[in-house]
């Protein structure tokens, strides 16, 4: 069937499409109606049909194909040694699978309770994911690079039960301490786990709290050869919490359900990745975002394909790492960010050109723009499509892309695509609301019911879930917050956030969260945090900042000191991915009479652009000190 034809079933007749693509998967009972959109948007999908997200990528497969590949874990124990590779077969996989469910079992984990896994790119990462899917309860991943107050506020809003970790991560061939940022994190937060199940990697040493803290190596012993058998969940059960930013302070919990999700996944990995089961996906995200969700964890298990976990840089040991491991694995489709491409492009070519990357068929580029000389240049050295796709951590799966494993429609430069089945995206202008002309710029938005797979709700909040996505126009229609246009030919094209939401080297931060970071700084008086275009990493953070003390402006030194102290209160409330590259001191920042900042002009500046109408500004001098302040850096 040809893109469009399935395009147009899948908006057409949601019902009958989706019920079909739902074969695609197990279910332990039938479910009786494909869509219930009666209290639209909160739609439920599959209703009173049971299935379970872990038996659908493991159990399943073992049973078909037990000795096959699964899970390929490369991890950096050792500080300049060779990665650690191990593979485990689904039979294996399955049983440690079932290892870890009991022993979250023993800890009084039971369905419908959160497990929060605080987890560096290692197979217990994985375990415990799929331990939490085969016993119903509901994982939510925090990504490692957050610290202790980042990590705190999904405490205290996912209040698990248990909290799974270790001690250290490992990154540039350096230990990165966890355990210290969770004690803290426990610590700031109300909510208290009543265990920490903990995997000691033997990088760094850990203090432990006696009756809480527990560890995984002597659980694992004892639970060795239990059977843990699968709870059938109905099909809208939450699977899982995964947190993102927005643009206040408090991130989103963004809450995702169990059939309908495992049935986008399974759709898909063919329409869209390709994936053939027995083959190898080699998708290089972090368990910690969406994308690793989806595509490190469940997407190629549900597709019966192994898939490699990587811990690490893809420069470690050196920018030939990830192709060794294509050859290796004999990888068919790989699924990465323009980010990473561009470091690999600094590396010298003969890294990846002394290996065999025959099996390679595609790439898959997603989380950020990509721009032409990066698609050019990686489409050069492998020869293979680079395939481009849209999404968000609330749709789970992409929004839009080319769906080769439907027809060879072509990609377009510097589009992601057209829409994947069930997405009604259009194009709407900010100033009628109504849908714009071809080519013409607006709002990228959805029209219900978003397909299987999307976000069910802000978890505990659906005041804040409409509120948030669903009251932007005048008609119920989700908004991405992304500027778009569609040309002629239904190509999209992503212009931007409509909101204070970055995007550094693919993961989506939020400026207020920073600033409210800079701002527990006792000698911060205002702030004013923004995301500037880098070569590099898309977009990086920037922060203006009124010091409270004036003195601190006065020498060279004093300035050093307090950007110093700034970068450091960011990477120890938020950790090292919010901090900003640069903070520029003033006196002064841009504002309306009205007293609101105004960003988009200091971005313009940042940027070297013209700031735009300026009517509005309360002080001119305003923006020539941060222009002074960006040209002086
Ligand atoms: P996240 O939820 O962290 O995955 O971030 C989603 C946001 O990343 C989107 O709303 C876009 O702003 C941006 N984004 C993701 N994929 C792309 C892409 N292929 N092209 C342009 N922007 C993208």
């Amino acid at each position: 069937m040809s893109y469009t034809e399935f395009y147009q079933q899948s908006v057409n007749d949601p019902q009958a499409f989706w019920g079909r693509e739902a074969e695609r998967i197990d279910w332990q009972t039938p479910f009786s109606q494909v869509l219930d959109d009666s209290r639209s948007p909160f739609n439920r999908w599959f209703v009173g049909g049971t299935t379970n997200l872990c038996h659908n990528a493991v159990d399943r497969w073992a049973a078909v194909q037990g000795d096959a590949a699964a899970l390929i874990a490369v991890t950096t124990e050792t500080p300049d040694a060779e990665p650690r590779e191990r593979v485990y077969s689904y039979r294996e996989l399955l049983r440690e699978v079932e290892t870890t469910a009991a022993i979250l079992q023993s800890l009084g984990v039971s369905r419908g309770d959160r497990v929060l896994l605080y987890m560096p790119m290692i197979p217990e990462a994985v375990f415990a994911m799929l331990a939490c899917a085969r016993i119903g309860a509901i994982h939510s991943v925090v990504f490692g690079g957050f610290a202790s107050n980042s990590l705190a506020s999904r405490i205290d809003d996912a209040k698990p039960k248990l909290i799974v970790s270790t001690d250290a991560g490992s990154r540039g061939g350096k230990a990165v301490p966890y355990k210290p940022l969770l004690d803290e994190a426990i610590r700031i937060a109300e909510h208290k786990p009543e265990h920490v199940l903990l995997v000691n990697r033997g990088l760094a040493a850990m203090d432990t709290v006696g009756g809480r803290d527990v560890d995984y190596a002597q659980l694992r012993e004892q639970h060795r050869e239990a059977s843990v058998p699968v709870t059938p969940l109905e099909s809208n059960e939450i699977s899982y919490i995964l947190y993102t930013s927005g643009t206040t302070g408090k991130p989103k919990g963004v809450q995702r359900d169990v059939g309908g999700y495992a049935v986008a996944l399974a759709s898909s990995m063919e329409t869209i990745f390709c994936g053939k089961r027995g083959e190898t996906f080699f998708c290089t995200s972090d368990i910690g975002w969406v994308v690793g969700h989806s595509y490190i964890v469940y997407g190629p298990l549900i597709a019966g394909m192994a898939t490699i976990l990587y811990e690490g840089m893809p420069t470690r040991p050196d920018g030939g790492i990830w192709w060794r491991l294509v050859e290796k694995y004999r990888v068919t489709r790989m699924f990465s960010s323009p980010t990473a491409i561009r470091v690999l492009k600094k590396q010298p070519s003969e890294l990846m050109r002394q290996y065999d990357l025959s099996s390679l068929k595609s790439l898959f580029l997603a989380g950020e723009p990509l721009d032409e000389p990066t698609s050019a240049w990686i489409a050069g050295e492998l020869n293979v499509p680079i395939i481009d796709n849209y999404w968000q951590t609330e749709t789970g799966w992409p929004i839009l892309s080319i769906a080769r494993g439907l027809d060879d429609r072509p990609t377009r430069l510097g589009s992601p695509g057209v829409p994947m089945p069930g997405y009604r995206v259009k194009v709407i202008s900010e100033a009628t609301g109504e849908e714009c002309a071809p080519n013409e710029k607006g709002v990228l938005a959805i029209e219900a019911p978003l397909p299987p797979g999307c976000m069910q709700t802000v978890y505990g909040d659906d005041e804040r879930f409409v509120k948030t996505y669903w009251s932007t126009f005048k008609r119920p229609l989700y908004s991405t917050f992304d500027w778009g246009i569609r040309d002629a030919d239904g190509y999209h094209f992503i212009l931007g956030r409509t909101d204070d939401v970055i995007n550094v080297a693919g993961h989506r931060l939020g400026t207020r969260e920073i600033e409210e970071s800079i701002c527990s700084h006792p000698n911060v008086s205002e702030v004013a945090v923004v995301g500037v275009e880098d070569k590099l990493k898309g977009q990086v953070a920037v922060a203006f900042v009124v010091p409270k003390r004036a003195d601190a402006l006065t020498t060279a030194e004093s300035r050093a000191a307090l950007q110093a102290e700034i970068m450091g209160t960011v990477d120890k409330q938020l950790g090292a991915v919010a901090r900003p590259a640069q903070v520029h001191l003033v006196n002064l920042l841009p504002k309306t009479r009205s007293g609101k900042l105004l960003r988009r002009a200091i971005q313009a500046v940042c940027e070297g652009r013209d700031p735009g109408d300026l009517t509005t500004i309360e002080d001119p001098a305003s923006l020539e000190q941060i222009r002074g302040a960006v040209q002086g850096a």
